[in-house]
C-alpha cells in the first residue's frame, strides 16, 4: 500500500498485543529499588501488599521481557483496540513541511484517553485477588473516570479523591465517574488524617495530586477489602500502556515506515512509556530513533528537576522512588493540562532519560494551545490539553524538517480528546490563557524537603 494514499491505518482485532513489553529486561542500568519510607531499606513485596495485589507487585519488579495479557483483559481491550494510527495529511499541508506526521489516537477508548489500558488491567488483578473496593486519586479526572469504568466492569466499588481545583473546575468529570457508579470526593477531604492535616495548615488549598494520593493510600491501607490504584508513574502502569507502541510499530510497517522521532506528552510518564518504550530495544540495537517526552514549562520535572529518591505523595506514605522530581511538597501552578501537574516522574522514564536514551523538552501553555487549535482545524479532533503538548513538539519537529529541507517520519501519541476541556479552549480563544512563570525559588524551597537517603 502506498504510504501517501492512506489516512487511517487500522489493524485487525487479532493484532491486539498478546503481551505487554517490559523494558526492565533491556535497560542498560537497572532501576534503583523503591525504599520503605520508614526504614529507608529496599521495600519488599510485603511492604506493598497492604495496598496492591500480588499480580501487580510481580509486574512491578519483573525482569521478564514479555508479560502475557490475560484473556479477560484482552477481551475488554477489544472495545476500542487496536486504536487507529492516522497520517496527518492536512496538518502537514498547513505546515508546508516535507515531513510525514502520524498520530496514534487513544481518544477512541470509551473514556476518551489511554488511561483505560491500565485501569482495566489493574481492576482485573485486584478482582482475582479477592479485593472488593479500590481507591485512587485523580487530577484532571481522566484517571478517575477510567478506573470508575474498570471497577464497574469487574464489579468493584470505587472511591476517587479528586484534586479540589479540578473538582470545582470540571464538575462534569465527577458526573461521569458517578454515572459509572464511583464515589468522587474533593481532596483534601476531612475523612483522612492526611487530608485534615493539610486543611489545618491551608484551608483554601487548591489541592495537589500528591495530597490526593496520600488520602487514597491512607484509605486503602486502613481497610482489608480495599486496595489502592495509581494511574501513572509505577512500572506496572507503564507496562500496561505498551500496547500502544507495539500497535504503532505494526501500523507503521503496514505503510513501510519507521519513525525518526517518537513523541509523547509526559506527566507521570505512562502514555509516553506506552508509545516510546517498545522502541528502546531498536535504539539499543543501534537504530537512530529519537524518543521525546514533552512536559509543561510550569511543571518541568525532567528538564528542571533532580534525579533523587522522593515520596510519590505529599504526606510521605508511599515508598521512596528514585525519579526526577521537583520535590513532593511542590505545588505546580494551576495550568489547564491538569494531568501533567505531578511533581515526579516514572522511575523507568527517569532512569532511561538519565542514561541518555530519551530526550525531554518543556513547552509553554500558549504555544501548546496554538498547536492544539491548528490541529483541530486541520485534523478535526479537539485534543486534550495534555496531548496538545505532544502536538506542539511534533509541529516544531516538522517545522525544523522544513527549515533543514529533510523529510522525517514523526509519530506522536494523541493520548486523549479534549471534549471535557472545552472551558480551557474557551479561555484560550478569549485571550485568558497565561504562560505561568516557573519559580526557581519555589523549586529550591521544595527540594529542601527531599528525604535524606
Ligand atoms: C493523564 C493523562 C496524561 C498524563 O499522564 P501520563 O501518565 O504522563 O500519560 C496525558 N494525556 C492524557 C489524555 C491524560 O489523561
Amino acid at each position: 500500500m502506498s504510504r501517501d494514499a492512506l489516512t487511517k491505518i487500522i489493524l485487525p482485532e487479532d493484532k491486539i498485543p498478546k503481551y505487554w513489553y517490559n523494558v526492565q529486561a533491556d535497560m542498560p542500568n537497572p532501576l534503583d529499588p523503591p525504599l520503605n519510607p520508614r526504614t529507608g531499606e529496599p521495600a519488599t513485596p510485603d511492604d506493598l501488599l497492604p495496598i496492591f495485589p500480588m499480580g501487580l507487585i510481580e509486574q512491578e519488579v519483573s525482569q521478564e521481557r514479555y508479560i502475557e495479557i490475560p484473556q479477560e483483559v484482552r477481551e475488554i481491550y477489544r472495545l476500542w483496540r487496536p486504536s487507529p494510527l492516522y497520517r496527518a495529511h492536512r496538518l502537514e499541508k498547513a505546515l508546508d513541511t516535507p515531513c510525514r506526521i502520524y498520530y496514534k489516537y487513544e481518544g477512541v477508548s470509551p473514556v476518551g484517553s489511554h488511561k483505560l489500558n491500565s485501569a482495566i488491567a489493574q481492576a482485573f488483578f485486584n478482582k482475582i485477588a479477592g479485593i472488593k473496593r479500590l481507591t485512587t486519586e485523580t487530577g484532571a479526572g481522566q484517571w478517575g473516570t477510567a478506573l470508575a469504568l474498570a471497577c464497574r466492569v469487574f464489579g468493584l466499588d470505587c472511591t476517587v479523591y479528586m484534586v479540589k481545583v479540578s473538582y470545582e473546575q470540571k464538575p462534569y468529570r465527577r458526573s461521569i465517574m458517578e454515572t459509572y457508579g464511583a464515589t468522587c470526593l474533593a481532596s483534601p477531604t476531612d475523612r483522612t488524617a492526611s487530608g485534615r492535616a493539610v486543611l489545618e495548615r491551608d484551608p483554601d488549598t487548591p489541592g495537589t495530586l500528591a495530597i490526593a494520593i496520600s488520602e487514597a493510600v491512607e484509605d486503602a491501607a486502613s481497610r482489608d477489602d480495599t486496595n489502592y490504584s495509581l494511574g501513572s508513574v509505577l512500572n506496572h502502569v507503564c507496562l500496561h500502556q505498551t500496547v500502544i507502541g507495539q500497535e504503532v510499530k505494526l501500523q507503521l510497517e503496514m505503510v513501510d515506515e519507521y519513525p525518526d522521532v517518537v513523541i509523547g506528552c509526559c506527566g507521570g510518564g505512562s502514555n509516553f512509556s506506552g508509545i516510546a518504550l517498545p522502541f528502546i530495544p531498536d535504539k539499543l540495537a543501534g537504530t537512530n530513533v529519537r524518543l521525546i517526552a514533552v512536559e509543561p514549562a510550569a511543571c518541568p520535572t525532567l528538564t528542571k528537576g533532580v534525579f533523587a529518591y522522593d515520596y510519590g505523595d505529599q504526606a510521605g506514605f508511599t515508598p521512596l522512588l528514585k525519579m526526577y522530581t521537583l520535590g513532593h511538597d511542590f505545588t505546580p501552578p494551576g495550568i489547564h493540562a491538569g494531568g501533567l501537574r505531578y511533581h515526579g516522574d516514572s522511575p523507568l522514564i527517569s532512569r532511561l532519560y538519565h542514561d541518555g536514551l530519551l530526550e525531554a523538552r518543556a513547552v509553554f501553555q500558549k504555544n501548546v494551545f496554538e498547536a492544539a487549535v491548528l490541529f483541530a482545524q486541520t485534523e478535526g479532533i479537539l485534543p486534550a490539553p495534555e496531548s496538545a503538548h505532544a502536538i506542539r513538539a511534533a509541529v516544531d519537529e516538522a517545522l525544523a524538517g522544513k527549515e533543514e529541507g529533510v523529510s522525517r517520519c514523526i509519530v506522536f501519541n494523541l493520548s486523549g480528546h479534549g471534549h471535557l476541556d472545552i472551558s480551557a479552549y474557551d479561555s484560550y480563544l478569549n485571550g485568558r490563557i497565561e504562560d505561568v512563570e516557573f519559580s526557581d525559588e519555589a523549586l529550591a524551597e521544595s527540594l529542601k524537603t527531599l528525604p535524606q537517603v
